[in-house]
């Protein structure tokens, strides 16, 4: 047989996909498991939102759409962006696709030659570099310590960017650190990707998930330049808990936007119908379960932070957004835990898992080992279990 495509050979699997399939896995076998693993909320679709799902099966409207979505979905996200992110878009300008993985995917495939590099912020979401490598191009991974409250500096992406830079992704709130840049910080970095001549890919899929009060910023929103040379990512899987709808929508300028409607007309077309009618009445219904949710995670974040730095050994900084902590449990490198030397976050959350049986993602995949991280999109009771569980599994250990 013939090799198969190199490209394809050479993306790895999610690493977080592959842990919630062990933890459901193991779920199913009946053991009582405790997950913080995959990042999706635990609260169910709000029923106005699945109603409108189901009368669009009543009501027969199961068929083909634009690629690029339905024009009155297009519309809803104009008036989301607009109310949420001070954003103005035509429908136009935006494009559905099945989820906001997806829209990323194709933002890059939009941007990329083969061999141009991507500069990514990390820590940063697994999937990225992977996408950016099917696409053909080089990730430029640009690391921010916890120190510096995993946020790279507008100095350090002027210093990754090359004559071959293509994109800069960002991610605020990020998955997985939390962390929301500021005005400020937004602002010298699009200072940079103008003078650079890069483009953005912005992914703000956790805009409705900021605590203690803090501004989101649109990247977009700081001027017509940066706003002409971004591609917003947006959707409804983390802010409506729609993660199983499949609906994710980029915004960008119209040359783009026809670019990625064609990319999609030839390989997914447009997400579900069912799905694009309910991301509607998410998008201009009622808004008062997200700030509920949203207030939900934000008591989650205050608990879990204030144990985990009681607990010996391990500790965590404060996010303000998403739903996600960087829980660093560096002292445990290169010491014995059950008869077993801890080489990496890996072996400690592997250990963590069969020992302890809590998941977590060790997030050398993200690009910052040392760190496990917890999604808190769970109860504040399985929060308890898994503290409890840690404690004890550093006492034992
Ligand atoms: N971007 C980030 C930063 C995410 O954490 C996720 C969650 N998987 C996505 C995009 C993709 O979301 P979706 O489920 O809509 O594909
Ligand atoms: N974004 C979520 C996570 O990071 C969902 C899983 C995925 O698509 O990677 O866990």
């Amino acid at each position: 047989m013939k090799p198969i495509s190199k490209i394809a050979a050479g993306v790895q699997a999610s690493t977080t996909l592959v842990i919630d399939s062990m933890f459901k896995q193991m779920k199913a076998d009946g053991l009582d498991v405790v997950g913080f693993g995959a990042g999706e909320p635990d609260f169910p679709t709000p029923m106005h939102i699945k109603q409108a799902g189901i009368d669009a099966i009543d009501n027969n409207l199961t068929r083909y759409t634009p690629a690029a979505g339905l024009m009155e979905l297009r519309r809803a996200a104009c008036y989301r962006l607009k109310a949420d992110c001070g954003l103005d878009y035509e429908p136009e300008e935006i494009v559905v696709a099945s989820g906001a993985k997806h829209s990323v995917y194709i933002a890059l495939m939009t941007l990329c030659n083969p061999g141009d590099e991507v500069v990514i912020a990390a820590p940063y979401w697994v999937s990225y570099s992977e996408m950016v490598k099917q696409a053909g191009a080089i990730p430029v991974i640009v690391s921010a310590t916890e120190a510096q409250d995993f946020k790279i500096t507008a100095e350090q992406l002027d210093a990754a960017i090359t004559d071959n830079t293509k994109v800069f992704m960002l991610n605020s709130p990020s998955n997985p650190t939390g962390m929301v840049y500021t005005r400020a910080e937004l602002e010298s970095i699009a200072e940079v990707c103008c003078r650079r001549n890069v483009y953005v890919i912005a992914d703000e899929i956790y805009c409705n998930l900021v605590y203690d009060n803090l501004e989101f910023v649109s990247f977009a929103s700081l001027g017509a330049d940066i706003k002409e040379r971004t591609i917003v990512v947006n959707g409804v899987s983390k802010s409506y808990a729609m993660t199983g709808w499949r609906i994710g929508y980029t915004a960008s300028n119209r040359e783009l936007a026809k670019v990625m409607s064609n990319y999609l007309s030839h390989s997914t077309s447009a997400p579900s119908t069912i799905s694009q009618q309910a991301a509607i009445t998410a998008l201009v219904g009622p808004q008062e379960d997200i700030h509920e949710m949203c207030r939900a995670f934000e008591a989650r974040r205050d608990h879990l932070v204030e144990r985990m730095n009681h607990i010996d050994g391990v500790s965590c900084i404060k996010p303000q957004g998403a739903f996600y902590v960087m829980m660093n449990m560096q002292n445990f490198i290169g010491k014995s835990m059950y008869g077993r030397m801890i080489q990496s976050a890996e072996e400690f959350a592997q250990l963590f898992l069969e020992k302890g049986l809590v998941a977590t993602v060790p997030c050398t995949a993200f690009a910052a080992p040392g760190f496990l991280r917890w999604s808190y999109a769970t109860s504040l009771q399985e929060i308890d279990k898994g503290l409890d569980r840690l404690e004890q599994f550093i006492k034992n250990a």
